[in-house]
């Protein structure tokens, strides 16, 4: 079995989700996972923010562009009147359901609710599509098999045994079709595994039935030395780690959801990303083979909050970093960064919701300065640790911007620099002429 996922833009029209017949024609067992059209899950957002300040109108505004849109595909995608009329049905049920939530209060519940619909009309379009060109396949309910447990972890036991029971009712089925990012959650209610999940539903799915290899399939040829859509020259990387894949997905790679490697990398299975557009084109191979000495890629994380805890207390005290440690962890707010001297501790958060208890309680026994708008920037790669000059290139490339701090050694993978967001194009440029010479 193998896994196929298939990114917004790849499913963004019905031009694009013809094109997709070809690259899952053939013979083998395959469960393809899609995300909504491109563009459909932030104008969802802006629905749910609309109903979120009461602005009913806007909501309802938002909803018939949205509705308008696609009602404007079903001609293109299918040909027959029988399906046209099917589609066009699909799609007010699904529009009429949205308009439904414009009447009632409106709960977190509810949004995840809204957010889920535009997998659940992706799929649909798509499946009927294929029913038209005589294609066989089976549609099969990510809510029926694809569940979070309370620390939002998805459970794989239950979702190996109900994905199980789905693929059993359609034996002689070879193509299955899913819907990515959505899921239940531990109270059984639709959730989701945060924006761009599609990715991790994905690897999820191929690990739960440790399939053969997932295939992140999307509008680039693979990931990028650089972030393509800041600096102007990049070359896609044949070959990635695991752990180097999962590092720049992490720190900002867009092209993979940052939890996405885990799964596949637990029960080693390859994860190939390619480009629908260009379907020949090599893509990336993400496995545990050996990796290439050398520094391979950088990414970007925005967002990032720095926290300077500094404390006469620190010198020569041992339980100081414990008793900091305790206080994020009773916050549930995981640390990206960290950096120390005698008597400072620097680290970074990117989720900044319990900041002000946070700090409260650090001021107990320190003195706190907070920096929000940091960025860190990750430069990845087989960096081994006896090897002399990886940190000096890196620093030498970006030699003219202010570093707020700097971490090297937590893995032979990574050298994390902190800069201030304003100097983050400067610094992915400077990185991209000094370490790959564009
Ligand atoms: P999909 O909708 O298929 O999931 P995404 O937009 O989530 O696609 O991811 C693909 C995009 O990721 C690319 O179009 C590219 O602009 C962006 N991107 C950011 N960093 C990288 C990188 N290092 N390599 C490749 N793509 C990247
Ligand atoms: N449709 C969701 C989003 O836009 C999930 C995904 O595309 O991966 O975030
Ligand atoms: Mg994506």
């Amino acid at each position: 079995m193998v896994i196929l996922k298939f990114g917004g833009t790849s499913v963004g029209s019905a031009e694009r989700m013809k094109a997709l017949v070809n690259l899952i024609s053939s013979d083998e067992k395959k469960i393809v996972v899609l995300s909504a059209m491109s563009g459909t899950t932030n104008k969802l957002v802006d629905i749910c923010k609309a109903l979120f300040n009461k602005q009913h109108q806007i909501a309802n505004d938002y909803i018939n562009a949205l509705e308008s849109l696609y009602l404007k595909e079903v001609d293109a995608l299918y040909s027959k009147e029988e399906f046209k009329t099917k589609g066009i049905d699909l799609i007010k049920n699904h529009f009429n359901h949205l308009r439904s939530f414009t009447l009632d209060m409106f709960t977190s519940n509810e949004e995840k609710a809204i957010l889920a619909q535009g997998e659940l009309l992706s799929t649909a379009l798509f499946y009927f599509h294929l029913q038209e060109i005589g294609m066989t396949a089976a549609l099969i309910p990510a809510l029926n098999f694809m569940r979070i447990d309370e620390n939002e972890e998805p459970q794989l036991a239950y979702i190996e045994n109900n994905l199980n029971l789905e693929l059993a009712k359609y034996p002689t089925t070879t193509i299955f079709i899913t819907q990515g990012y959505i899921c239940r959650n531990a109270f059984g209610e639709i959730d989701n595994l945060k924006r761009g999940g599609s990715d991790y539903t994905a690897s999820i799915i191929g690990a739960a039935i440790r399939a053969k290899e997932v295939q992140i399939w999307t509008d680039i040829d693979g990931m990028h030395n650089n972030d393509p859509r800041i600096v102007n020259k990049t070359h896609a990387i044949y070959q990635l780690s695991f752990d180097e894949a999962a590092e720049l997905a992490y720190f900002g790679a867009k092209i993979l959801h940052p939890t996405c490697i885990l799964p596949a990398q637990k029960r080693n299975i390859p994860v190939l990303l390619k480009n629908t557009m260009q379907p020949d084109a090599l893509g990336t191979v993400i496995s545990n083979s050996h990796s290439e000495e050398g520094i391979k890629a950088v990414a970007a994380k925005d967002g990032i909050c720095a926290i300077n805890i500094k404390s006469d207390r620190m010198l020569l005290a041992h339980g100081f970093l414990r008793a900091v440690f305790d206080i994020f962890e009773r916050y549930k707010t995981s640390i990206d960064m960290i950096t120390t001297s005698e008597i400072a501790v620097s680290l970074t958060i990117d989720n900044d919701t319990h900041l002000k208890e946070i700090t409260k309680e650090l001021e107990e026994f320190a003195n706190v300065e907070v920096e929000k708008e940091q960025t860190i920037i990750c430069i990845v790669g087989n960096l081994p640790k006896n090897k002399a000059g990886y940190g000096f290139k890196v620093l030498e490339a970006i030699k003219d911007i202010p570093l707020r701090m700097v971490s090297y050694g937590g893995s032979s993978n990574n050298i994390s620099v902190l800069v201030d967001s304003t100097q983050k194009k400067e610094a992915l440029m400077a990185l991209n002429k000094g370490l790959f010479g564009y």
